[in-house]
Order: C-alpha cells, then structure tokens, then sequence
C-alpha cells in the first residue's frame, strides 16, 4: 500500500530538525496545516541568538502552539578552556531536560572550529566531552550529532556531486575545505565520531545529514550495521539521495527498506525575520511537498540541486510513516499526542 500526493494534507508527521529562533506564528501556522510536529534544535551557531535565548523562543512557542513544537537542547562551547565550563554546561543541560528537551544537539565547530591551547582542533572524542557524553548516556538521552560536513566540502568545485553545494563553497571559499587543507580532513572527522560510538555503544546517538555520510548510503549502511544505536536524519541531504537514485534507483530504495527504522525525516528549515509571512509559509511548504513526491510517489522529478531527472522511491506507507513520524517519536522519547 502507498500514499499519494494529495496524502500529504491528511498524514501526521514529524519535522524533527528545523531551527525556529523567534516568534514565527507563520511557520506554525503552516505546520499545522500542513500536519507537522516541529521539532527545533538549538545550535550555537554564529548568527544565531545565544542558546539560552533559542530555548526561551521554544518555550513561549511551546505555550502558543500546544503540542506542536519541542526542541533539542545543546551546551555552550564559549569558554571550553574556563575550569567551570564543565559544571556550567552539566546544569544548564539538567535545567533544559527539566524543561521538556526532547535531547542534546552536537555540532561540527566541535572537530571545525574549537582548538586547543596548543592550536590543535578538538574533535568530538576528546576526553573533555566525556562528564557531558556520560551524563546523557546514564539519562539515556538522545544525542543528535552534526559532525562534518558534506564530502563535497572536501572536493574541487567541478568534482562536487550536487549544485547546492557547489554554489555555496563558491559564494563561501571560506568554508571550502579543500582550500584550506590546514584544517582536518573528512576521514578524520568521520573517524572520530566513530570513535566516539565505539566507546560508548550504549549511547544514542542521531547522525544529523546522513551522519555526514551522505555521498554513500553504503558508507551509512556500514555504521547502522556496525553500530545498534544509531540512527540518521536526512536533514538536508535528501538531494544527495536524489542523485543517487539517478544512477541506482532500487539501492536507495533497499536502503530505506531495510533501515525503515533509524532514518529520520528532517529539513532545516528556518523561517527568516527577512521574509514576508506568506514567503515563509511557501517555502516551508514547497519544501515539504517536494520531499513527499521524492517518498511517497513514483512521479519522475527533477531540482536544481540534481542535474537530470529521477524518480520518486514510492515506498510502502508504513515505511514512511516510520521515517515521518514514529521513528523521531521513539529515538527522542518525544511525549506528543500528535
Ligand atoms: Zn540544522
């Protein structure tokens, strides 16, 4: 059995990684119409309001929108080097899960950008992290990790797989990395994630974008495989499958067949102050239908991320509805009547 297009209005889903930094009654709005439960993950990103002030913009959310919106919870990485740093990361982490976060969100300054006192980058299974990866994992809270970046980051522009990342290193050398080999490479990154979940099997853990593996699906084949408590998000990567279905079709298919389990949809949306309302609400939506042709039908497609056409997985509705809605349901323990 399958749904169709027009299935998308009637079907409950689950949205579990945008990023809702203010009072976006439009979004909300068109959530709901849309029938998504929004969950927002706060991320100390540059630009972004301080971590504190991205969980008070959730909890007011929260009392607007009943049942509607939950978030992840994430640590300040601001004064690493302090001798508090760890105290005050643990209670401002305590303090969010007693307020309702649904898990902890890592992101790739940690392995990108944070350095030591010696200049050497800090990677996601340095020791300092162990009093916050053992906290989570004894409160056996879930970790969303977004370690890395897309392989093509790594890549000349021409050998780049898809157009999205090929317009933004070339509008943004900066974050090029193949520009900038002083920084660590790919398989370093991947590595030490990887190592982070061989020391701890117990804990649960979300690869954020594919796991950073996205180029792959056998790459993110072998860690579902290797590691029993992992899952992924396909939060902005669904591209990355579209391309892959130009070539083989049925290998994406199997993929989402036989891990229907621990794939989580996901977008990364982020409603803007810029935009008008409605612009906001069109892009949220054209985002979220276009992802749904890509599941649920078989209609022949195309985006400018992908050059050429591909057609859509049609898979079997109780596999997307998995990866709509029960899967974040259960990896993030979300409490939702939804
Ligand atoms: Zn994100």
């Amino acid at each position: 059995m399958h749904y169709n297009l027009e299935d998308f209005y009637t079907v409950k889903k689950i949205d579990a990684h945008v990023h809702i930094n203010g009072h976006f009654t439009s979004f909300m709005n068109q959530a709901r119409r849309d029938q998504f439960y929004l969950l927002s993950i706060n991320t100390e990103v540059p630009g972004y309001p301080v971590l504190a002030k991205q969980q008070s913009h959730i909890h007011q959310l929260s009392k607007d929108f009943q049942g509607q919106v939950g978030y992840l919870t994430s640590f300040s990485t601001e004064h690493l080097h302090s001798d508090n740093w760890e105290e005050k990361a643990l209670a401002y982490l305590k303090a969010s899960f007693e307020q309702s976060a649904a898990g902890m969100k890592v992101w790739k300054n940690i392995g990108m950008t944070l350095q030591d006192n010696n200049g050497k980058f800090i990677m996601i299974d340095d020791p300092l992290f162990d009093p916050i990866f053992d906290f989570v994992e004894d409160n056996n809270i879930t970790v969303l990790g977004h370690i890395g970046e897309p392989k093509n980051c790594w890549l000349p522009l021409e050998e780049m797989t898809v157009n999205n990342d090929r317009n933004y290193y070339k509008e943004h050398p900066e974050y090029h990395m193949y520009l900038h080999p002083q920084y660590p490479t790919y398989e370093e990154l991947i590595q030490s994630r990887d190592n982070l979940l061989v020391k701890r099997p117990g804990l649960k853990y979300i690869g954020a974008h594919l796991g950073s593996m996205e180029w792959c699906i056998d790459e993110v084949a072998k860690r579902l495989e290797k590691f029993p408590n992992m899952a992924v998000d396909l939060t902005d990567r669904i591209c990355h499958l579209q391309y892959q279905s130009i070539t083989n079709w049925q290998k994406v298919y199997d993929f989402f067949v036989r891990y229907q389990d621990r794939i989580i949809y996901g977008t990364d949306l982020e409603p803007q102050t810029n935009l008008a309302p409605q612009e906001v609400m069109n892009r949220a939506h054209e985002v979220w239908m276009m992802d749904w042709q890509y599941f649920a039908t078989n209609e022949t497609m195309s985006t400018p991320a992908v050059n050429g056409s591909f057609a859509g997985l049609n898979l079997p509705k109780e596999v997307i509805d998995k990866i709509y809605y029960s899967n974040a349901k259960s990896w993030y323990q979300l409490k939702i009547d939804f």
